[in-house]
């Protein structure tokens, strides 16, 4: 039998383990969540959302196992608290905007014609999600599903084997029937097996480019729609106006809190000549404050990497740059908790350019690197000039020129002086290799919908 395995960064043990579904028993669980889903669709959309948000209620009740389980699974401080705030906060916006993001079009109501566009729930939906925000992740999509009308199987990454147990666990304690929403234990052949079985009627998988792909090449010929959320190499701009302070607050931030494992974390930043010394000065200022060390422990600020395979290649990607020229400035000195495995040390380097690996690649980790830059032109060139593209932070008091800079980029959000932040009100969405998603705000809710046309000639007299 095939085990999954969470083995925790915190020591390098196996955490948890779970069989994984055979084929047979996975294409069961499906065809129970294709024979729930018309009589979950028939209950009235507040009925769904009550019952959804009465299983984000559920899950902040276990806050005190969820917290410390999150950190042995993925190394998150336990002193952060979990994702409650980003969970609740995307469920509760979902659930403000559900009647209104899935009512009819009208577009004639005569005494001629009714025509309308309605939105149906798809039907089963697959949701694929990654370790490193897993609850927020995962949210994203099951949230609006259900209360969509579809029903939910989610298959969750090995590394946070638990969460997806979990959230199943609270939402069906909740209310929520068992075959509405169900976690199953997959491996990647079973996985793609039921994909490319037509098991879904819809999939979003979040995770990387790579993983993306192989879900592309899964699907391919089945016309199942996917939406694909997938890494990206988010830069940063500090314009001569900036207030450095709060930009290097917020950067710094956006570039290591969860150990730098933020899919719109910042990884390069360009910076105007006029700024660029103080910048760096108060940026390794602010990465030296961190406290290394076991995220069970309330005093550690910063934990190890989710894995020490993900902290290999982060070392790796720095020690190829400073092979190629660039320094580090952060002195491994101060944070003698670095094992060379997955407890590592956060890094800002500079003389960086775009030929490094660390300057074109995902680091995924605690580290950043910053160039200078003389005007926009220059900047835009260096943000555009990359294979990914999820959110650009802008830092200026100029909104105007921001929004013509932005006009400029290729990326699927805009920032002016923040980061690192998902909206629920705004689509969550990207270019280029970072995929083609679209969740949260109502166009979610569509992305999880299919139009159907109605047009209905009335009999004449
Ligand atoms: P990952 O390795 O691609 O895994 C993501 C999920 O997909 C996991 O559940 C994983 O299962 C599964 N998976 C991967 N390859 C698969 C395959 N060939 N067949 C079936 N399932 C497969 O990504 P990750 O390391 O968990 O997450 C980090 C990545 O996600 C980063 O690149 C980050 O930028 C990206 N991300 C993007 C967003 C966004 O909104 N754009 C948000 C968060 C994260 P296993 O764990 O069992 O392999």
């Amino acid at each position: 039998m095939t085990m999954i395995r969470c083995i925790s960064p915190v020591n390098g043990e196996v955490y948890a383990e779970r069989p994984a579904m055979p084929l047979e028993l996975a294409n069961q669980a499906v065809a129970q969540a294709r024979l729930a889903q018309k009589s979950w669709a028939k209950r009235p959309l507040d009925e769904r959302v009550k019952l959804v948000l009465a299983g984000v209620a559920r899950l902040n009740e276990m806050v005190d196992e969820v917290v410390p389980e999150l950190a042995w699974q993925m190394g998150r401080p336990v002193r952060y608290g979990g994702e409650f705030k980003g969970f609740n906060e995307r469920s509760n916006y979902v659930a403000s905007i559900a009647a209104d993001a899935l009512k009819p079009l009208v577009v004639e109501e005569s005494d001629r014609f009714e025509r309308r566009i309605e939105r149906e729930p798809h039907g089963v939906v697959f949701v694929i999600a990654p370790w490193n925000y897993p609850y927020m992740t995962a949210i994203n999509t099951v949230a609006p599903a259900l209360m969509a009308g579809n029903t939910v199987v989610l298959k969750h990454a090995s590394q946070t084997i638990l969460v997806g147990e979990r959230m199943v666990r609270a939402f069906v304690e909740a209310g929520v029937p068992a075959d509405v929403f169900q976690n199953l234990f997959l491996d990647h052949e079973t996985t793609a097996a039921l994909i490319a079985a037509r098991s879904f009627d819809f999939i979003n998988f979040t995770g990387s480019v790579e993983g993306g792909r192989s879900i592309e090449r899964a699907a391919a010929g089945t016309f199942t729609g996917l939406g694909l959320e997938l890494g990206g190499k988010d830069p940063g701009y500090v314009m001569a106006d900036a207030d450095l302070d709060a930009a290097v607050d917020t950067l710094m931030d956006g570039a290591t809190y969860n150990s730098g494992q933020c899919c719109c974390g910042i990884e390069r930043i360009y910076v105007h000549e006029s700024l660029y010394d103080a910048f760096v000065e108060k940026s390794v200022a602010w990465v030296s404050n961190y406290k290394l060390g076991n995220p069970l422990d309330a005093e550690t600020t910063l934990g190890p990497m989710a894995n020490k395979r993900f902290a290999a290649t982060v070392r790796n990607q720095i020690a190829d740059a400073v092979s190629k020229g660039a320094k580090a400035l952060i002195d491994p000195k101060l944070f003698p908790q670095d094992d060379g495995g997955a407890y590592l040390a956060p890094q800002i380097l500079v003389d960086v350019d775009h030929s490094m690996e660390f300057m074109r690649e995902e680091t995924f980790g605690p580290a950043v690197g910053i160039m200078k830059v003389k005007n926009d032109a220059q900047a835009i060139e260096l943000m555009n000039d990359s294979q990914y593209g999820l959110t650009v932070s802008l830092w200026t008091k100029d909104a105007e020129r921001a929004a013509r800079i932005g006009a400029e980029l290729e990326t699927g959000t805009v920032f002016m002086n923040r980061a690192d932040y998902l909206d629920p009100a705004l689509c969550w969405t990207g270019v280029k290799e970072t995929g083609r998603g679209g969740s949260l705000s109502v166009l979610g809710f569509h992305n999880l919908t299919r139009p159907k046309s109605y047009h209905l000639k009335k009999a004449t007299a």
